[in-house]
C-alpha cells in the first residue's frame, strides 16, 4: 500500500453523493450461527438494517453480499443463503441478497473475474463487514478499486471504537486476555504490550505463562513452542497479571482447586476466586479495558465463575470497556451483560488485527477509492 492511501481518511456513507436510483453493492456480515438449517440467532442480519435503510431511504436500490460458513469454493447446500434471504425479506423487503460468495474460488481467491461479476450493473459500494474486513477477499478489496465506495454504519462503528483505544486511550488501559491459545493472539499480546499499562492473563493462556515461570501445570491445554515468547514478554518490564490460583479437574477427573503448580494429570479450567476477585479489582481501577478471550471452560457451569467475575466488573467499572472475540461475546451474553458494556465487537479475528496493526485490508482499499481522495 503506498503512504498517501494509507494516511488518507476513509469515506463515509456522505461520501457516496446522491444515491437516489443508484444499484448499491452492500458487503455484510451475514455469517449468522445456523441450527439445522434455521438461523439460531439473526443479529447479525439485525445488525446491518440501519446501513440498509440510510441506503433505501435515500432511493438507493441495495443488494447485499455475504459469506456463509467454510464452503470451499463451491456450493453445498447446508450454507445456502436461502434461509438469510427469507429473514431478510422480512426485515428489509425489497432488499437482494446474493448467494454465498464462498460458493465459488474467486472470492477468497480475489480473482478479478470474479469481482468484475460482483460489480457488474452496480453504481456504489459499501462495506459492513466488519467480521471480513481483515480478509484480502474479493468482495472486502475488489469493488473499491472502481467504484465509488464507503464503510456502512457498522464498520465505521467498529474502527471508531477499536483504534480511538488503541491509539488515544484513557489510562490506566488494562487488556484482559484468555481463551483457549496464545499462538491465535501472539501478535495482539505483543502491540497491546506497548499501549497498555497492564496485561491481565486468564484462560489456558495463562498455563504458558507458568511453564516459562518454571511452575509444573499437570495435564492443562499449554504451548510448550510459546514458552520462549512468553519468557520474553515476562522480561519485559510490563505489569502481566497471572492468576495465582487455579480451578479444574484432579488426574482422577474429580473437581480441585489448585494454587499455580499443578500436580501431575490435572487439568485447569478456570481462574480460582481470589484471582477472579484481584482481576476484578484491577478492572475496576482502569480507565480502559479490553477484554478478549474467556478466564476458563465457561461453557462448564463449575468452570464458568472466573468468566462471569470479570464479565461482571466489566459492567461495573466506570472504565471504557470493549469486548473482542466470539466466545467472550458469548459469554457476555450467557450472563446477560452484553448490554452493561460500551462496545462489544462483531469481529474476533478483525479487532484483534485492528489493534495489532492499526490498520485492515478493507480499510485500506476503501482509502483507495475513486471518491476517497477528495
Ligand atoms: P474468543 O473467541 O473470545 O477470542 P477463544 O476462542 O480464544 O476466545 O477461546 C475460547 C475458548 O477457550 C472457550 O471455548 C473456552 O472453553 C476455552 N478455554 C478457556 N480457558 C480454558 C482452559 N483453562 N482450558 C481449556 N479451555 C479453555
Ligand atoms: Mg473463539
Amino acid at each position: 500500500m503506498s503512504g498517501s492511501v494509507e494516511m488518507g481518511r476513509i469515506p463515509v456513507l456522505d461520501d457516496l453523493g446522491d444515491v437516489s436510483g443508484k444499484r448499491v453493492l452492500v458487503r455484510t456480515d451475514f455469517n449468522v450461527p445456523l441450527d439445522n438449517g434455521e438461523i439460531a440467532d439473526d443479529f447479525r442480519i439485525r445488525a446491518a438494517l440501519p446501513t440498509i435503510s440510510w441506503l433505501t431511504d435515500r432511493g438507493a436500490s441495495v443488494v447485499c453480499a455475504s459469506h456463509l460458513g467454510r464452503p470451499k469454493g463451491k456450493p453445498e447446500p447446508k450454507y445456502s443463503m436461502a434461509p438469510v434471504r427469507e429473514r431478510l425479506a422480512e426485515l428489509a423487503p425489497g432488499v437482494d441478497l446474493m448467494e454465498n460468495l464462498r460458493f465459488h474460488p474467486g472470492e477468497e481467491g480475489n480473482d478479478p473475474a470474479f469481482v468484475a461479476n460482483l460489480v457488474d450493473g452496480v453504481d456504489a459500494y459499501v462495506d459492513d463487514a466488519f467480521g471480513a474486513a481483515h480478509r484480502s477477499h474479493a468482495s472486502i478489496v475488489g469493488p473499491p478499486k472502481t467504484l465509488p465506495s464507503a464503510m456502512g454504519l457498522l464498520l465505521q462503528k467498529e474502527v471508531d471504537v477499536l483504534l480511538g483505544m488503541r491509539n488515544n486511550p484513557k489510562h490506566p488501559f488494562v487488556a484482559v486476555l484468555g481463551g483457549s491459545k496464545i499462538s491465535d493472539k501472539l501478535g495482539v499480546v505483543e502491540a497491546l504490550l506497548g499501549i497498555v499499562d497492564s496485561l491481565v492473563i486468564g484462560g489456558a493462556m495463562c498455563f504458558t505463562f507458568f511453564m516459562a515461570q518454571g511452575k509444573p501445570v499437570g495435564a492443562s491445554l499449554c504451548e510448550p513452542d510459546q514458552v520462549e515468547t512468553c519468557k520474553r514478554l515476562l522480561a519485559s518490564g510490563k505489569a502481566i497479571h497471572l492468576p495465582d490460583d487455579i480451578t479444574g479437574v484432579d488426574a482422577n477427573g474429580a473437581y480441585a482447586t489448585f494454587g499455580t503448580r499443578l500436580p501431575d494429570g490435572a487439568k485447569g479450567f478456570d481462574i480460582g476466586p481470589g484471582s477472579a476477585a484481584a482481576f476484578s479489582d484491577i478492572i475496576m481501577d482502569a480507565r480502559t479495558v479490553f477484554w478478549n478471550g474467556p478466564m476458563g471452560m465457561f461453557e462448564d457451569d463449575r468452570f464458568a465463575s472466573g468468566t462471569r467475575t470479570v464479565a461482571q466488573a466489566m459492567a461495573d467499572t466506570k472504565a471504557f470497556t470493549v469486548v473482542g472475540g466470539g466466545d467472550s461475546a458469548a459469554a457476555l451474553a450467557q450472563f446477560r451483560l452484553d448490554d452493561e458494556v460500551d462496545h462489544v465487537s462483531t469481529g474476533g479475528g478483525a479487532s484483534l488485527e485492528l489493534l495489532e496493526l492499526g490498520d485492515l485490508p478493507g480499510l485500506q482499499a476503501l482509502r483507495g477509492a475513486p471518491n476517497a481522495a477528495q
